[in-house]
């Protein structure tokens, strides 16, 4: 099956048991038992949930994997798949990296013992560099958020197993539409549900998927017993939201592509970041490893003082954090996702005041580039009277 009827035919799109072409949401806490003996499938929601099944058998199937685990959000997701990790233990973690993966690893994984150390995985001689005897996992992001660094997946995977590393791979910003990391020998595959899966900024949810049987026996104990689980009717919402999942993609990716290059054309833009563009430093690499550049785009004005007008005069997109939608949100790394990351550390990444990301959503392309537009000329006039 290609990937636009995996999204349609699959255990989660329709009820087994009355042919509904959609999957009932199960609101139940617990199951009766005919058979004390002989338990069904189901006893406790925390523990399994049909719905949360249908969701899980889904994205599993939609990431070329075994066993997938649904989450009540991408950080629940990330901090369940951390904690497979022990005290003494030591991991590299992408240096441009979601601020609450970041803060996880600094916080809470310091506080149990676990050591995280960043590096730059652009540059693959910076892994082999930085691992060390305790060495157990290699933590990955590409594209990275927010400046679309690409690590190269084939290259740092093979290092990773060269030295026994447990590879993981945040696949929020392309999907497993645009990007499939099981399928290149990542070991776990993470998802901020929350984003391009769900797809309608209605539903906060995360994602595991992986291949390996005892992996998936340590991630589904410690889902059940942190008990960070997705509830029936998020799942639902996901499994409805995955169903669109390449219309709405392929319209976002077009619509940041058409407006990446206009930007770069800009007088107002001083840098633009999106790997579909053939500036891209790694625009290669990227295309050996996903079939698309993605609706995310981010770049930088020439004064934080310019990008702050601009943003306060864009009129039809959101201004807010997130991103995957169907409605365009422009976000402001400094403040909102990056706001984790201490000032020096952001600085030293690139994650500057002047710098916004933008997630295209399903508008005409035409509209939010002519409100680009205007929030820039506006912006010119409110900076020229100070
Ligand atoms: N990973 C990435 C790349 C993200 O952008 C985010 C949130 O913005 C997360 C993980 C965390 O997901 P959630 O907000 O669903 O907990």
């Amino acid at each position: 099956m290609k990937f636009g009827t995996k999204l349609i035919c699959n255990s989660g799109s329709k009820d087994p048991h009355t042919g509904a072409l959609s999957l009932p949401i199960y609101q139940a806490s617990t199951f009766h038992q005919e058979d004390v003996d002989n338990m069904g499938e189901f006893d406790y929601s925390r523990s399994g949930n049909p719905t949360r099944k249908g969701l899980e058998e889904t994205i599993a199937l939609l990431e070329g994997g075994t066993y997938g685990y649904a989450f009540a959000s991408g950080m629940a997701a990330i901090s369940s798949v951390l904690l497979t990790f022990a005290a003494g233990d030591h991991l590299l973690v992408c240096k441009d990296i979601y601020g609450g993966t970041y803060r996880a690893c600094t916080t809470q994984l310091k506080d149990h013992g676990i050591e995280a150390t960043f590096v730059d995985t652009e540059n693959l001689e910076e892994i082999r560099k930085n691992i060390k005897t305790n060495t157990k996992g290699l933590y990955l992001e590409t594209p990275s958020n927010p400046l679309l660094k690409i690590t190269d997946l084939k290259g740092a995977i093979n290092i990773a197993k060269e030295f026994n590393l447990i590879t993981m791979v945040d696949n929020s910003f392309l999907s497993p539409y645009l990007q499939r990391p099981l399928e290149l020998g990542a070991d776990i595959v993470i998802h901020s549900a929350t984003k391009f899966i769900g797809g309608h900024s209605d539903v906060i949810g995360g994602l595991v998927v992986v291949n390996e049987r005892s992996l998936a026996k340590k991630i589904y104990r410690i889902q059940n017993t942190v008990g960070a689980v997705l509830g029936p009717q998020d799942s639902w919402l996901l499994l409805r939201g995955l169903k669109t999942l390449k219309v709405r993609m392929d319209y976002q990716q077009s619509s940041a592509d058409k407006l990446a290059r206009w930007l770069s054309d800009h007088k107002a833009v001083t840098e633009v970041f999106y790997t579909g563009l053939e500036s891209h430093p790694n625009r290669d690499i990227h295309y050996s490893q996903a079939s698309g550049a993605g609706a995310v785009l981010s770049f930088k004005m020439e004064s934080e003082s310019f990008t702050k007008a601009f943003l306060k005069e864009l009129t039809l997109p959101a201004v807010a954090v997130s991103l995957g939608g169907i409605e365009t949100i422009v976000s402001y790394p400094v403040k909102m996702s990056h706001a984790s990351i201490p000032e020096a550390e952001r600085l030293k990444l690139g994650v500057t005041s002047n710098l916004v990301r933008v997630s295209l959503g399903l508008e005409d392309i035409e509209d939010i580039i002519e409100d680009f537009n205007n929030a820039f000329n506006k912006a010119y006039e409110i900076i020229s009277k100070k």
